[in-house]
């Protein structure tokens, strides 16, 4: 646990405008308030809209409204991927006059997905490396991609202690730009934090496979490491990953408008904390008060599981 006030700690949530929050990404943004929050830091917003076609209008509001229904408030400006093109072109340039990036010509799901952060049911292949050397003469380039070198990447979580992978046999050298210009989540991601001084990313289990990748473009980009803790996944009651349709918690939809503290309790409950009875009654702020005090990363279960509500 966190103690003392550190200014110095900046969090952040990153949800991405292609979908309402559900129950799972409110678990997200509770649990890297609530560690942001602990340290004294400041907790940021950023909308992940660099996946144009898969953005729905008026999502960025809704997101924002229901954050702000839970009394979850964010520091300063919201940041958005759509602002950060200039940026992305210029660390992309930069890493290409390192000579780690060439083009490859090579046509994948992988490349039309590249934009969206890759989650638990993308189909992840490892790029043999076909293109690495020399592109075959005649293709035409359809992405950019990082070599990747052959030691293992190690990183300690909070909640999964060491994490070590190595990325030939994970994802090889991997996407960071389409061939149409697009610039990938890999890259983008790590710009975006970088830009932002997030120094600690809480976020979801199933973006840990790609904490790796993330970390060997600091390295590469000389930016400082932030700490990381991947949260439990929120789970239906048989254990099913949750439908983007079910267990939205929409201010739009006003499917638990009323209902807040209710829910903010139950996610408590999920990330490991034990809230009195008597929390009911009181604000969804004064009830993340409580959370802030009581919030401890090593008391985060093991497991994925549901929000009881
Ligand atoms: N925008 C990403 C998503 O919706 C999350 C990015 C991150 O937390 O690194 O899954």
């Amino acid at each position: 646990m966190h103690s003392g006030t550190d200014h110095h700690i900046v969090g952040r949530f990153a949800p991405s405008p292609t979908g309402a929050l559900h129950t799972g990404s409110l678990a997200a943004a509770v649990g890297s308030y609530l560690m942001a929050k602990q340290g004294g830091g400041r907790w940021l917003l950023r909308l992940d809209d660099l996946d144009a076609p898969r953005q729905v209008p008026g999502m960025a509001d809704d997101i924002m409204r229901t954050l702000e229904s839970f009394g979850l408030l964010w520091d300063g400006e919201v940041a958005c991927q759509s602002r950060h093109l200039s940026e992305y072109r210029h660390f992309f340039e930069v890493l290409q006059r390192a000579g780690v990036i060439f083009p490859c010509g090579c046509s994948r799901k992988e490349i039309a997905q590249s934009a969206s952060a890759p989650h638990l049911d993308d189909d992840c292949i490892a790029y043999p490396g076909t293109c690495r050397g020399r592109m075959k003469a005649g293709l035409a380039v359809r992405s950019w991609r990082v070599m990747v070198p052959e030691e293992e990447i190690c990183f300690s979580d909070l909640r999964r202690g060491l994490i070590c992978q190595r990325l030939p046999a994970l994802s090889g050298d991997f996407v960071l730009r389409r061939g149409d210009g697009e610039f990938a989540y890999q890259l983008a991601v790590v710009v975006d934090d970088y830009l932002g001084g997030v120094n600690q990313v809480v976020r979801g289990d199933d973006l840990l496979a790609s904490t790796p990748r993330q970390i060997y473009l600091q390295r590469l980009l000389g930016f400082s490491q932030p700490a990381y803790c991947h949260l439990p996944l929120v789970t239906d009651p048989d254990g099913a990953k949750l439908s983007k349709r079910d267990h939205l918690v929409s201010h739009r939809l006003g499917n638990v408008a009323g209902r807040e503290q209710a829910l903010l309790l139950a996610v408590l409950r999920f990330l490991g904390l034990n809230p009195p009875p008597e929390l009911d009654g009181y604000s969804c702020s004064a009830i993340l008060a409580w959370g802030v005090i009581h919030f401890n990363p090593l008391g985060l279960p093991a497991r994925s599981g549901v929000v009881g509500f």
